[in-house]
């Protein structure tokens, strides 16, 4: 390798076109609260995505907390243990007892047939996520929640973009919420968003993303502050102009990738695109037992060769200290996962990944 190859590159507009952007929030001097940009991006983002209504935030965690209070979530939330931290923690910070269950092998989202086992009389929603921007079977898990009178909120941080057959993804559930975080497909640096389907949970959730201020002598709940700034919202809108031609790169390396792979024995690539549109958010590999190495130890000669695969999501979230003393952390409740989680391999996607870079790491997985 010339240089160091990671998991992910953020993408960047060309800086030239930037400036104006800036050039209008310095003349204007309207920083924050909700301003021009801001109000441009909600409009670009739901004509982009197909959706309703959205409401931006300054990162997606603080959206998925915000989310939880919107719908006043309490007790007991089933979630997947496989998934980045900030899905269970959101609902640590709301004092909510997160409830792990167990993943489909062959997609890695929360498995519906495992949910109906995990609920008692203090589960009030379920968090599933989908997971590299794979759908979840939102069929099967609004029937349960339908049956069960629960809410489902969906982390779709990793699924901008993503349709099915029917549309838009965000459109499952009652609250999805996204990620504009660097590392994502579309980002505005720091940012993230909710989608919601009416206005008047719109209102709401703008409330409690300022302060809980209505008007200005008014406070209805003890909101946070996830407002997303006029810089953030101004560069989301010079990134969405590339976001097509960013993810149609990211569909030739992921097949690029797949063919070069296809031959190789112990080396599975999971969630081909099959009739929804994709985004090609990740590029997840399972080292399986059949492979001449383990899953660290071609981790290790990777890094070693400077390309930097990313073990998402190892450990999983169940495993972290302030998880694993949960009943349902324990590792037989959770097979799938700790299975996967020791196969699992990010190989490095992004538009300007070079097709001889990938050629050189799908050779080089061939070799060992
Ligand atoms: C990135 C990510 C988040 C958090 O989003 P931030 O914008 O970084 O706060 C939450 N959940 C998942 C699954 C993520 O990948």
């Amino acid at each position: 390798m010339k240089k160091n190859t990671f998991v992910t590159q953020p993408s960047l507009p060309p800086l030239e076109e930037f400036i104006p952007y800036l050039q209008k929030i310095w003349n204007n001097k309207i920083l924050t609260n909700c301003g021009p940009f801001h109000e441009q991006l909600e409009k670009a983002l739901c004509e982009y995505l197909g959706v309703e209504h959205i409401c931006l935030f300054t990162n997606g965690t603080l959206a998925l907390v915000t989310a939880l209070q919107a719908l006043r979530i309490t007790g007991e939330v089933i979630t997947t243990p496989y998934s980045f931290v900030a899905t269970s923690h959101s609902l640590l910070w709301n004092g909510i007892k997160p409830v792990f269950v167990d993943i489909a092998p062959d997609t890695l989202n929360l498995d519906p047939t495992k949910i109906e086992a995990a609920i008692t009389p203090q589960t009030t929603a379920i968090m599933p996520v989908h997971c590299y921007g794979h759908p979840c079977d939102v069929d099967a898990i609004q029937r349960i929640a339908d049956t069960y009178n629960l809410k489902v909120i969906y982390d779709a941080a990793h699924a901008f973009g993503v349709q099915r057959q029917t549309g838009s993804i965000l459109k499952y559930g009652d609250l999805s919420i996204l990620s504009f975080h660097a590392t994502k497909v579309f980002n505005t640096f720091e940012g993230g968003a909710i989608i919601c389907p009416d206005a008047k949970t719109k209102v709401r959730i703008e409330h409690l993303k300022n302060f809980g201020h209505v008007g200005e002598v008014t406070v209805v709940a003890p909101g946070i502050n996830g407002k997303m700034s006029e810089f953030n919202a101004a560069l989301g809108l010079l990134q969405l102009k590339y976001i097509d031609s960013a993810i149609e790169r990211r569909q030739a390396i992921d097949k690029a990738y797949r063919e070069r792979l296809k031959e190789v024995k112990g080396i599975h690539c999971l969630n081909s695109a099959g009739e929804e549109v994709a985004n090609y958010a990740y590029f997840p590999i399972l080292v399986q037992a059949d492979y001449p190495l383990k899953r660290d130890e071609l981790y290790q000669r990777l890094k070693d060769r400077g390309i930097h695969p990313r073990r998402y999501f190892y450990p999983l979230i169940s495993d972290f200290p302030m998880y694993r003393g949960l009943p349902s952390a324990h590792r037989d409740n959770l097979p799938v996962a700790n299975a996967s989680a020791l196969q699992v391999l990010c190989l490095p996607i992004y538009p300007d990944l070079e097709m001889s870079v990938v050629d050189e790491i799908t050779r080089f997985i061939a070799e060992q």
